[in-house]
């Protein structure tokens, strides 16, 4: 099974991977915890590439970027591991690139896809978490992160970051299937456990 956790900056998605890939150990399950862009050392590379501010890169070499850095995790690391029977909690994914290069930036949404279909055979996960929580308590958290800045890309207008959460729920609005959106609102151990109860059916299965 493979689950993503998308949403804006500070919504707390990396804590989440954390805890919901510890609570899959701990019922005794194989997984394996990643991020995007990373996950892997090329991937790593790419991310420190993506994340240096001197190249300022436009949003088609950024999407063709996060396109080459996912390929490489996706052949070493994603695949291997859904291969192996495990499951696999990935903090980022297509969408998004699907969110901030097509909808922050200006690529299309077709573009990306495409780029993901020639980079990673169009491998899309099995259940999507999109965390959302209103603009002020995610400020407040941003404010509070050390070193914010530095793991932006590229120092984008507010704007931007409008229409990346836009875009983040139109793709959830338009594949209910996939995509499960969870109220990101309160302390950890709350969204862990909306989270949780979305993973019953799963867990079940
Ligand atoms: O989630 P994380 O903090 O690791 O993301 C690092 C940076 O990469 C963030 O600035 C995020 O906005 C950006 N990003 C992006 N396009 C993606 C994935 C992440 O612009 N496809």
């Amino acid at each position: 099974r493979f689950i993503t956790l998308e949403g804006g900056e500070g919504v707390g998605k990396s804590t989440q991977a954390r805890m919901l890939s510890e609570a899959l150990i701990t019922r005794g399950l194989g997984v394996l915890l990643t991020r995007e862009p990373g996950g892997t050392p090329g991937a790593e590379a790419i991310r420190k590439l993506l994340l240096d501010t001197q190249f300022n890169w436009d949003a088609r070499a950024e999407a063709l970027l996060f396109a080459a850095a996912r390929s490489d995790h996706v052949d070493h690391a994603i695949r291997p591991a859904l291969d192996r029977g495990e499951w696999v909690v990935c903090d980022r994914f297509i969408d998004s690139s699907r969110a901030y290069q097509a909808g922050g930036g200006n690529s299309s949404d077709d573009a990306i896809l495409a780029m993901h279909t020639i980079g990673s055979h169009g491998l899309m996960p099995d259940v999507t978490f999109l965390l959302v929580a209103e603009t002020p308590e995610i400020s407040a958290r941003l404010a509070a992160r050390d070193g914010d800045n530095q793991d932006r890309i590229g120092g984008k207008p507010e704007a931007y970051h409008g229409r990346v959460e836009t875009r983040f729920r139109d793709l959830a609005a338009m594949d209910a299937k996939r995509f499960v959106l969870i109220d990101a609102s309160g302390s950890p151990a709350e969204v862990h456990g909306r989270i949780m109860e979305a993973m019953e059916p799963l867990l079940g299965e």
